[in-house]
């Protein structure tokens, strides 16, 4: 069956918990950081150490980390409501070498999907277009904009408060997956 819509997903911090990294690096590096300490998207700027140090345990974890991660509220009954009329496409900038923890993970939670872009440090905005997105779902500032203004069309915020900059009027900043549904129930009809 042809699908109607095609839609983009970020995973980290948009279908897991935003906190979800929060645990390993309480234990590892002695903090007690919450969700609120994080105001910036790069997590070292939060920590007692330097951006080398904490970019190579993370390298050395971030497999572990993708294993069992909790996700949001509602995400997974809601995925499922919109997969059999429209393409679910997960573009993440998780590397190659995660493919596999990904998929065993979306296959364990009952996610289901058509595509998964795995983009490292390439550009979102060529895989969202090779896969026709016409929505993007996000919770990174400059992947939000980006997406936005190179490919003209909404993309949804997820509020954090790491990503309090302003936004274009085609970013749309709300607070939970529940909130997407009814603004794609208005927008798309589904
Ligand atoms: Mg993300």
């Amino acid at each position: 069956m042809n699908k109607k819509y095609s839609f983009g997903i970020d995973i980290d911090g948009t279908v897991t918990a935003q906190e979800f990294l929060l645990p390993f690096i309480n234990k590892k590096f002695n903090t007690n950081l919450i969700l609120d300490d994080i105001k910036q998207y790069d997590l070292s700027k939060a920590l007692p150490v330097d951006q080398d140090t904490f970019y190579e345990w993370f390298k050395a974890t971030e497999l572990s980390m993708y294993k069992n991660p909790p996700v949001q509220q509602e995400v997974v009954r809601i995925l499922n409501n919109w997969y059999p009329s429209t393409k679910l496409n997960f573009i993440t900038a998780r590397e190659e070498n995660a493919t596999s923890v990904t998929k065993k993970w979306l296959h364990s939670s009952k996610i289901p999907y058509d595509a998964l872009e795995i983009v490292g440090n390439a550009s979102k905005v060529i895989a969202a277009r090779k896969q026709g997105v016409e929505l993007f779902f996000e919770d990174k500032h400059a992947n939000a904009v980006m997406l936005a203004e190179e490919l003209d069309i909404p993309v949804i915020l997820f509020d954090a408060p790491y990503n309090r900059e302003s936004t274009p009027r085609n970013v749309i900043r709300l607070q939970h997956w529940s909130e997407a549904e009814d603004w794609v129930k208005k927008e798309f009809g589904i």
